[in-house]
């Protein structure tokens, strides 16, 4: 892929519009811009054709939601199906929380670098754009997350020998109490070291896991990580509550309630230091196979939290009926809910659905200070996301909070709560 230029423009990209006349406004606001290459596609169709042809994709595709044939929505699902994670900006002149709602699509499809402008396009409109979706691009660049296993195949026989050789990790993020900014927890994530040492990010192995029947030894592997780590900072006195994901396929016939439970006696850890992340979609599709065994979990103790709060369409009714005790609210109503009316809109009433129900609200994907002292005016109980930390190796993270500490008065709520 080509990389992306300086100074907030790609140094390529593609746009697809059926109407001729706002592919040429679009290709004079980008050549305005700065943009050197621009390719052109009249459809869907043209446009995965050329991806094809092309010897070196463009840094960039911008995607009109409105065409016949294969509308914009169909495009990006079937550029994900292809294994095409460009970055992204969703145009239309339609609504805003409809261009909303297709740039959370894409985002749960794992392309991560999105954005959404509303035509006419504007000179601004496109600056702020081109900004949003290559430090979006930067940003995960500098996790250290490769898309491609390089050399080495990623398919189910690799992802079940790095299980086996213990090549999965755990890096750890950080939670922190909105109020204080004084640590509470962390969230183990998996990570699949190559040989080269690069990391594979999860949402190409998780999904792979899930298919080839490996997601419940690659959770085993986790869990035990996870599990040592806790040990070893509890006896140096850091006790912090250690939140784990577990995937909905996980829960189809297996017996993993006991198993949990074996393994945390095993370690001699308390049940209430571990909090199980489902996201809501789990909760949403499969309440019905997975209600038994969330049940059981909180009745020994666990901490139960909804992940992803936001994009799994799941009704009242389903999260009343499952003891959760944690609302993790999904990063695309976080970041940026500080100037967008609509996603503060949804962020609040997360929030206060939250608090009705007495869980403790977290929010995912803090990027700036903005984000973090909308959330702490909002209410909002524990905070995690860039800003505070990036997932780490265990190793970084005494360091991590030397730092951290310094930063607390920053942090602070400065309000009267
Ligand atoms: P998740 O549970 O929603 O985890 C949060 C993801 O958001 C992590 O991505 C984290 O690195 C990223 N993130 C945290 N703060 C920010 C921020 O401020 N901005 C942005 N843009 N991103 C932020 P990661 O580590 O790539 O994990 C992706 C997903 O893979 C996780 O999403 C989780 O669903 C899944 N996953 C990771 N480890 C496991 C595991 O052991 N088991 C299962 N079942 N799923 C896992
Ligand atoms: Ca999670």
């Amino acid at each position: 892929m080509s990389q992306p230029g300086v100074g907030g423009k790609p140094n390529s990209l593609l746009i697809v519009d059926d109407s001729s006349v706002q592919r040429d406004h679009a290709v004079r606001l980008c050549r305005a811009h700065g943009v050197p290459l621009i390719y052109e596609a009249v459809s869907g169709f043209e446009a995965l054709e050329l991806l094809d042809i092309l010897a070196i994709s463009p840094a960039l595709i911008m995607v009109d939601l409105e065409m016949p044939g294969m509308d914009g929505i169909e495009l990006i699902q079937q550029l994900h199906r292809r294994g095409v994670r460009l970055p992204l900006i969703v145009c239309s002149s339609r609504e805003r929380a409809l261009i909303q709602s297709v740039e959370i699509m894409a985002r749960n499809l794992g392309m991560s670098a999105v954005a959404g402008v509303q035509k006419p396009l504007t000179p601004e409109a496109l600056e702020v754009a081109f900004g949003a979706v290559l430090s979006a691009q930067a940003r995960e660049s500098a996790t250290g997350l490769v898309d491609e296993g390089g050399a080495q195949a990623l398919n189910a026989q690799s992802l079940a020998s790095a299980i086996e050789a213990g090549h999965i990790s755990v890096h750890y993020q950080p939670k922190v109490d909105m109020r204080t900014g004084i640590v509470r927890g962390v969230e183990a994530l998996a990570r699949w070291q190559l040989e080269d040492g690069a990391f594979v990010r999860p949402d190409r192995f998780i999904p792979l896991a899930e298919q080839c029947g490996l997601i419940h030894d690659l959770t085993r592997a986790v869990m035990h990580r996870a599990l040592a780590q806790a040990t070893e900072w509890n006896a140096r006195g850091l006790r912090l509550s250690m939140a784990i994901n577990l995937s909905q396929s996980l829960f189809d016939g297996h017996e993993v309630v006991g198993e949990i439970v074996g393994m945390v006696n095993e370690y001699a850890l308390q049940p209430d230091q571990l909090v199980f992340e489902i996201t809501e979609s789990t909760v949403a599709d499969r309440i019905g196979i997975a209600l038994g065994s969330l049940a059981r979990l909180r009745l020994k103790g666990f901490g139960l939290s909804i992940d992803d709060y936001g994009t799994g369409f799941s009704s009242m009714q389903q999260l009343a009926r499952i003891p959760f005790t944690e609302l993790k609210i999904d990063r695309s109503f976080v970041h940026e809910a500080h100037h967008r009316s609509d996603l503060g809109v949804i962020l609040q009433s997360a929030l206060d659905m939250g608090h009705r129900l007495g869980l403790v609200t977290v929010a995912e994907g803090i990027e700036s200070m903005k984000d973090w002292r909308f959330l702490q005016q909002s209410g909002c109980s524990v905070g995690q996301g860039y800003l505070i930390g990036k997932p780490m190796p265990p190793s970084e993270l005494p360091a991590w909070l030397k730092r951290h500490q310094l930063r607390l008065p920053e942090l602070k709520s400065q309000g009267p709560n």
